[in-house]
């Protein structure tokens, strides 16, 4: 079966089985999603969310985040992991967004990765669900499942990216990946793969020689 067809396919199937799949981060505009998108590095969204339920109380602005106390910020997100770095980053680059962007979060992807803390994943993240632009989010379960299905070879999430831009329909881009992130971690678990009951078993490389 062709990539082309076996990701159709795949679309059809997640999308009926999760058709409230979209980012599980919490955030109400821009920069909230930009931060915890960067706080969710190494860490869960679940996670995330209770830390940035007081977060985003205490910190509402660039400006906020821009001048706050770098220790004290390290503490407030210090339950995510990386927090030193995690900090650094965003006042960083919130510092940046009051300098070359007039305060607000840009929304292209070259100008989104001149921030600092910032990649290609929180980038596709903050294009796709703020600005409505196609991009395909390589997290780790979307990795992952890419890889067990036989999308892509590469273990790069950009090489990744790229594979999944040349086989996804565009105005899929963004689906595509929360699907395989749904799917990720409801049946295809990092360390057990729930192949049996998988309702892609039949377009998937890795289940099929698992269930032979
Ligand atoms: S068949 Fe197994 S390895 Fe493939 S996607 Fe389903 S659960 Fe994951």
């Amino acid at each position: 079966m062709k990539r082309k067809d076996k990701v159709k396919a795949i679309l059809d199937e997640l999308s009926a089985l999760y058709p409230d799949a979209g980012c599980s981060l919490d955030f109400t505009n821009a920069l909230e999603l930009l931060v915890a998108t960067q706080l969710a590095a190494q860490c869960t969204d679940a996670r995330v969310n209770i830390v940035t339920k007081d977060l985003f109380k205490k910190y509402r602005t660039v400006e906020d985040y821009a001048g706050a106390d770098l220790q004290e910020l390290e503490q407030d997100i210090r339950p995510t992991g990386f927090f030193r770095n995690k900090a650094k980053n965003i006042k960083e680059c919130c510092i940046k967004l009051i300098t070359d962007f007039d305060g607000k979060v840009p929304d292209t992807m070259e100008e989104l990765l001149t921030l600092p803390g910032v990649g290609r994943k929180t980038a596709n993240v903050i294009l796709s669900t703020i600005y409505g632009k196609p991009g395909i989010i390589v997290d780790t379960h979307c990795s992952r499942l890419a890889g067990r299905i036989g999308l892509t070879k590469s273990k790069n999430p950009n090489i990744i990216e790229k594979d999944l831009m040349k086989i996804v329909p565009k105005s899929q881009w963004s689906m595509f990946s929360h699907y395989l992130v749904f799917h990720g971690r409801n049946v295809c678990n990092a360390r057990k793969p729930k192949c049996e009951i998988c309702t892609i078993l039949a377009y998937c490389d890795y289940g099929k020689k698992k269930i032979k």
